[in-house]
């Protein structure tokens, strides 16, 4: 059994990403190629957004979101320590400071009481500019509240929908949740590439011209008229050529990862000592993840090791929160500090998750946890 089965989607759909690779090989315009445009135009009708800036990855995006808003040296920038590095990777890169914020024990994502309470208690030098809200296992943040505090301390908000392409609140779609939205194109998640990508997406057509000077060297008429500092932060046109064949299946694939969560679900509705990711009914996840909570960590241990005996994999997302790795040691944080983000470390594991687990897969996984 694979955690993820890419191969079974390729199967599927490897007629029409073959013709897409050779229109890009007849073109050879593989730099900002017409693929960039058309997928630009796509993701951006998907989203429901005005604008969308494709990019190198979902670190590229985060990075470039934050330039555009001039984040720099004596700027904090709040978000959650449990989530992939890259989240407060681009703060520290930048010069500015991350500051963490706990989590919700049910959903993972920014608790919104403790976000504005750590807002409202800032003293310190730094100044505080926005906030970095994450889609953890494709399950969007709480953007109703989320955004209600940043307007109240006039920070921005940028969404983290790296793992969240495809999800839904209050009836919108991930990637229009805050002010500006970054999602990856990395293999693994639920929109994949065939290697790295990302996007920005954005209403603001001033910020979509900045991104889009940003993405090149900070070009101003063109790419010898540098008029801000930027980065080589393109998208390949082959990856925009695979992902504009990939889309054409992605709306059913998604229907593909609900029916398998919520079989996943089903089958553990009458477990006690395991919970079932929950999804509040204003949310619907895109399922990147089906990440469970065992009781602790010895009882996590079990259950993993059991479930590799049966030929099942499973993985730890993440085994440490952010706060406590070397990389973040300059801050002020310790053990103790954010003890959902710990306790949730300790007990969290992801199951198998894509579109084409089959139900007798399914059953193992669950007999196998069960028994
Ligand atoms: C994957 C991921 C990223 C980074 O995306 P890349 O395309 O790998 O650079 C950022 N944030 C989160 C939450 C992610 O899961």
């Amino acid at each position: 059994m694979q955690f993820i089965d890419l191969a079974a989607q390729q199967q599927r759909i490897r007629d029409r990403i073959n013709s897409r690779i050779q229109t890009v090989l007849d073109h050879g315009r593989y730099v900002m190629g017409p693929e960039v445009g058309e997928l630009e135009k796509r993701l951006a009708e998907s989203v429901g957004v005005a604008q969308c800036i494709g990019c190198a990855s979902g670190t590229d995006a985060l990075l470039m979101a934050l330039m555009a808003y001039d984040i720099g040296p004596g700027d904090a920038v709040f978000t959650t320590p449990f989530t992939f590095v890259a989240t407060a990777e681009v703060i520290r890169l930048l010069g500015a400071t991350p500051v963490f914020t706990d989590i919700d024990p049910r959903t993972f994502n920014l608790d919104p009481v403790k976000l504005d309470r750590a807002i409202a208690r800032f003293s310190s030098p730094l100044t505080p500019k926005g906030i970095i809200a994450v889609d953890l296992f494709g399950l969007p943040a709480n953007y109703e509240a989320i955004n209600a505090i940043a307007g109240e301390y006039g920070l921005f908000v940028i969404e983290d929908a790296a793992q969240s392409f495809g999800a839904r609140f209050q009836g919108k779609t991930a990637g229009g949740l805050a002010d500006m939205a970054c999602t990856s194109f990395f293999p693994a998640k639920p929109l994949g590439a065939y290697g790295d990508g990302g996007a920005v997406f954005t209403d603001s057509r001033e910020m979509a011209e900045k991104l889009r000077s940003i993405r090149v060297h900070g070009q101003g008429e063109n790419k010898y008229d540098n008029v801000r500092i930027g980065i080589n932060g393109r998208l390949d046109t082959l990856q925009a050529a695979i992902l504009l064949a990939k889309l054409e299946i992605f709306p059913e694939e998604l229907e593909r990862r609900q029916a398998v969560a919520a079989r996943y679900s089903e089958g553990l509705a009458d477990q006690d000592m395991l919970l079932a990711p929950f999804v509040p009914p204003e949310k619907q996840s895109a399922w990147a993840q089906y990440s469970v909570l065992a009781h602790d960590e010895t009882h996590r241990r079990a259950l993993q090791e059991k479930l590799k005996a049966g030929g099942v994999p499973t993985a730890i997302y993440y085994p440490r929160p952010l706060h406590l790795q070397p990389a973040f040691f300059h801050l002020p944080y310790k053990a103790g500090d954010f003890p959902v983000a710990e306790e949730t470390s300790r007990r969290i594991f992801s199951l198998p998750m894509h579109p084409y687990l089959s139900r007798a897969d399914q059953q193992t996984v669950l007999a196998l946890l069960h028994g």
